[in-house]
């Protein structure tokens, strides 16, 4: 059987050890269950839109030097409610790297 979009041995679903501990706010099958549904959509416009719902502004830090950086939380959705976790581990949890996110997201200023 072939599924559409997936390239096989080429994405593996991470789980990340973060240090704000992300892999303990949900069970290995919620995890594997987000893993799939994104590779189910299918095209890259679509898991796009996913990847850009998921992601929520919290809040602007200003540095002393007036630089500014945006920060974003990443909402997950399994069965058991929605999860918040860090970009790092919402990227390995989809297998995805933080340049896509920034591209397709559409915020340079992810970092
Ligand atoms: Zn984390």
């Amino acid at each position: 059987m072939k599924r559409v979009g997936v390239r096989k041995g080429a994405t593996v679903m991470q789980d990340i050890d973060c240090v704000c501990a992300c892999r303990e706010k949900l069970p290995i099958e919620e995890k594997r269950r987000v893993f799939a549904k994104f590779y189910a959509l299918g095209s890259h416009e679509s898991q796009n839109a996913y990847l850009f719902a998921c992601t929520e502004f919290t809040h602007t830090q200003e540095f002393p030097n007036g630089r500014q950086r945006r920060h974003f939380q990443y909402k997950l959705r399994p069965s058991i409610g929605t999860v918040m976790v860090c970009q790092k581990f919402f990227l390995g949890l989809h297998g995805i790297r933080r340049s896509r996110l920034r591209k397709k997201v559409g915020s340079a200023t992810l970092k």
